[in-house]
């Protein structure tokens, strides 16, 4: 028997039966996330595991990792593969642990407001779970119905309710964490509460996103459903507006729970599709939550505020459609056969400035982008463009990834950057920290992982299938030869299919 035949069989036994697979489909089905890949990208990544295995308990992860060890195989961590860097595929093959298997809510701690979950509990499923117990999760990413727990505390986790309440950083009491050696740790201790006190690890591994080890269990605090919860929905004549307004709430004596615009070209691509939707040049909708009386009061602030900014309040029954809406940002995929989705944190009085740069791009680079987003925080922009995709066409699909770094670097030139780094975008780390943060935190990974087993290669690094580093400056070139390619294409369209035929269409 081969030496790869005898590692499968020893992965085979650390998980219960039918929870390991090295089927061509499931190999196939595990080897791309969110952001569809042209296959030529395969030359470059080995992202089809080799095997699959889906652990029920925290002792058959640490398995795992230590027979990974002992056969010298990278291992990579996956939730719902809803996050587009890559972070969730192999780059050098390997195992590809599916921790959506780990879908357990352990409990609930009452009195200190603590859920106890695994990290493959889904969003959406956590708060009805919680909801039907008088509780709630006021902040999850808007991918919440497929998006895991594990994956978007890894990911460093900001999202819908992060203005408020704060993000996953705010919100993580303490987590299991398989160490690269197979040691089980936990990052606090119990009674640490919302005042940790020394040693409390759990900042290292929320956004390590799974560099660092593997999150098996995770303590969050919750909070007690609120008795009054308001969508409100404010239409503008353009994005100047728009962000105009945003700088304004962001300054405002109150605070609404959730604060997230979409731009006009949102609404376009749904109508394109056969949607009905409002004829609009960017929406901010403001959501309130809390007693009564304290919503009532916000809204008619927040009312009046709007107002004097130009907006038009929509109506209730718009309202909570969008905020319905909220998890399916990415429903015009549909005229594509994907979108590819970029993530930038930008300060709120830059993003004006940020979206003329990037619609300028835009037109250089001949796309259709729409963007959204939301405030994390008084000074802060989530600012999430997206454009359609279609990875068929490989050439074109591969040169339009460059948007997504030339639009990282405009966040950067006005004080933002990425979110996220993963396999894709490891490299942008060059622009996120200076070069002495960046040793000291390619030390602390080759301390805590020397082989660089789980998710080598990635986030600190680029690495491709043979080991190969692409450092800095080989990507930019690549980069910006990929977007040289892309202006020579015909400008974008989109197309969606109708009965003997297609229609298309342009937005300028
Ligand atoms: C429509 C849409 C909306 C989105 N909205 C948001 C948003 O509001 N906020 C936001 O932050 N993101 C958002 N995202 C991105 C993404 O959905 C989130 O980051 C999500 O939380 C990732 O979870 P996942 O389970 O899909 O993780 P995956 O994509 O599977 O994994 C993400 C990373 O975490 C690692 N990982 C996964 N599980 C573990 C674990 N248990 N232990 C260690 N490492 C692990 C993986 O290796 C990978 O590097 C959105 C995406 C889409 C498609």
């Amino acid at each position: 028997m081969i030496e790869s035949d005898i590692a499968k069989r020893s992965f085979a036994a650390a998980v219960k039966p039918g929870r390991f697979s090295d089927s061509p489909l499931e190999r196939l089905v595990t080897s791309h996330d969110l952001a569809p890949m042209p296959k030529v990208a395969c030359l470059a990544f080995k992202m089809m595991p080799d095997v699959v295995v889906r652990p029920k308990e925290p002792e058959e992860v640490a398995e795992i990792v230590r027979i990974a060890n002992s056969w010298d195989w990278p291992v990579t961590p996956r939730g719902a593969a809803s996050w587009g860097f890559g972070g969730a595929v192999p780059n050098k093959g390997g195992v590809t642990v599916d921790l959506a298997s780990m879908d357990r809510i352990i409990g609930l701690d009452v009195e200190r407001g603590i859920v106890r979950v695994q990290p493959g509990v889904v969003w959406l499923r956590l708060d009805e779970w919680l909801n039907r117990r008088g509780y709630f999760v006021p902040y999850y990413p808007s991918s919440a119905p497929g998006a895991t727990v594990g994956g978007w505390i890894s990911t460093g986790g900001v999202g819908v309710g992060s203005y408020k309440y704060g993000t996953a950083r705010d919100n993580v009491r303490s987590l299991q964490v398989v160490l690269p050696s197979g040691q089980m740790i936990n990052t606090a201790h119990l009674l640490d509460g919302r005042h940790p006190s020394q040693f409390d690890l759990t900042c290292l591994f929320v956004g390590a996103e799974g560099s660092l080890g593997i999150v098996t269990t995770i303590d969050l605090q919750v909070y007690p459903k609120p008795e009054s919860f308001v969508p409100t929905t404010y239409s503008f004549p353009d994005m100047d507006h728009v962000f105009n307004a945003l700088v304004q709430i962001s300054q405002a004596r109150l605070k609404p729970y959730h604060v997230a615009f979409v731009d006009g070209n949102y609404f376009r691509f749904l109508r394109a599709m056969g949607r009905e939707a409002i004829e609009t040049g960017g929406v901010v909708n403001l959501v309130f939550e809390g007693p009564k009386a304290k919503v009532d009061e916000e809204i008619r602030y927040f009312d009046a505020l709007m107002t004097a900014m130009g907006g038009v309040r929509m109506s209730d029954e718009v309202a909570q459609h969008e905020w319905k809406e909220r998890s399916y940002e990415l429903r015009s995929k549909k005229l594509g056969t994907g979108a590819v989705i970029g993530e930038a944190l930008v300060p709120v009085d830059k993003a004006l400035l940020v979206t003329h740069d990037m619609l300028k791009l835009v037109r250089k680079m001949k796309m259709n982008v729409s963007v959204m987003g939301y405030l994390i925080d008084r000074s802060t922009v989530a600012f999430l463009p997206f454009y359609l995709t279609d990875e068929r066409r490989w050439i074109k699909a591969l040169s339009s990834l460059s948007f997504v770094k030339k639009f990282l670097d405009i966040s950067n030139k006005y004080g933002g950057r990425g979110v996220g780094l993963g396999l894709f975008m490891a490299n942008n780390i060059y622009k996120m920290r200076d070069r002495n943060t960046i040793e000291l935190l390619k030390k602390i990974k080759e301390t805590i992982d020397p082989e660089g087993r789980i998710n080598g290669g990635k986030t600190t690094m680029l690495q491709l299938r043979y080991g190969i580093k692409v450092g800095p400056r080989l990507f930019r070139f690549g980069m910006n030869a990929l977007a040289l390619l892309k202006r020579l294409y015909p400008r974008d369209r989109y197309d969606r299919p109708v009965p003997g035929g297609f229609t298309g269409g342009e937005h300028e």
